[in-house]
């Protein structure tokens, strides 16, 4: 299927942000994006890139009562070479096919799906910000559209792809965050929704993040849904401790989400020699850990920040200190490993980059 190109015309384009440090995350997007559409009985048709706009939904589009929504999120990166890379979208394009089979929406052919991206971060490239850390943001979406109520699996769909430039994660350095652990609410359960990138579960976990936020934590530490003993999650991240000289982490036992970063972290510590385990972790654990002094460390993992440490632990009324509040060495080392490799300053030894254009030439002149 040919991915047709409508260009906006000059006067129509945004003017791009001058000041890299303003960015922020998710607040800025480009001229362009992608979209397919769906329906039952044909499959996926007129696959175009054309200028940014609101979409058209009846009120009766079935993503608005029923939930049908799925989304995934990936980088585009300007290498320290001038080319524009891309880090492991495989991966993604893979896990938002797991969440639309999950979903019972309409597989995405993945040579298409990475055409896609491909084609409109390179028709967006003056877009992709310059400065340490900064990078292209992509928002892959799929969203069911067909008009009707009751409750089925739609038979029309949309996908999307929009992209925007995002600031750098840490512009001053590293700031360890604070964890509540909740154990009234719960993000998933066994069976449910957890381990896919669903809209669902992200408005499921919000009432949550509310009453931390509220007390002063940066995000909920989620427990499973049964016993409320194991640690899952941590706001949107997936979660690593540092407990004497392993690196542990939950496993993917379908409540977690398989996070792209989290799999990154544990070939990469693996690779510097640190002994890396997935299994269950009780909050108990890392709480006897803490008080016995060998909890040496916590960070999440996730896109956006790729590592993020945690500095303190809120549980049943008390608080429990990492690593003094600071961030632990192997945080930093592994944002600082992944971070080479996504700009290309250090060789890429499980050959995560995809280059998908080349430096421009500096013109003459
Ligand atoms: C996206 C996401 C992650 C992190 O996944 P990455 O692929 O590393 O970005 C972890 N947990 C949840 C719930 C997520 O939605």
């Amino acid at each position: 299927m040919e991915i047709k190109i409508k260009k906006a015309t000059p006067k129509k384009r945004k003017a791009k942000p001058t000041d890299e440090s303003k960015l922020g995350f998710g607040k800025i997007f480009t001229d362009h994006f992608f979209n397919i559409k769906y329906k039952e009985g044909q499959g996926w048709y007129d696959p175009i890139i054309e200028p940014y706009r609101p979409l058209q939904l009846e009120p009766t589009a079935m993503c608005l009562h029923y939930g049908q929504e799925i989304f995934e999120g990936l980088k585009a990166y300007r290498g320290q070479d001038g080319a524009i890379y891309l880090f492991r979208p495989t991966e993604n394009i893979k896990r938002m096919n797991a969440s639309a089979e999950r979903m019972c929406m309409p597989l995405m052919d993945e040579t298409l799906f990475l055409e896609a991206i491909r084609k409109l971060v390179i028709l967006e490239r003056d877009w992709i910000p310059r400065g340490e850390g900064t990078s292209m943001y992509i928002r892959p979406t799929m969203i069911a559209t067909e008009p009707a109520l009751g409750v089925h699996s739609a038979g029309e769909y949309l996908f999307f792809i929009v992209v925007g430039p995002v600031g750098a994660y840490y512009p001053q350095g590293f700031s360890p965050t604070k964890m509540y652990v909740s154990e009234e609410y719960v993000r998933a359960t066994k069976g449910g929704t957890g381990h896919i990138k669903a809209a669902i579960n992200y408005a499921a976990s919000l009432y949550a993040s509310r009453i931390a936020t509220k007390m002063g934590y940066t995000q909920v530490l989620w427990l499973d849904a049964i016993e409320k003993k194991y640690i899952e999650e941590v706001g949107t991240s997936n979660i690593f401790f540092v407990i004497g000289n392993e690196l542990v982490t939950p496993p993917l036992a379908g409540t977690i989400l398989p996070g792209v970063t989290r799999n990154s972290v544990i070939k990469l510590a693996g690779y510097f020699g640190t002994k890396v385990v997935e299994r269950p972790i009780s909050i108990q654990e890392v709480i006897s850990a803490s008080e016995n002094g060998s909890l040496k460390e916590a960070f999440a993992s996730g896109t956006a920040a790729i590592v993020s440490p945690v500095g303190q632990l809120h549980f049943r009324g008390k608080e429990y200190l990492i690593n003094d509040g600071k961030t632990g060495p192997l945080a930093e080392k592994l944002y600082n490993e992944i971070l080479q490799i996504q700009y290309g300053f250090k060789k890429d030894p499980f050959g995560w980059r995809v280059k998908i254009r080349n430096a421009e030439k500096a013109k003459k002149g």
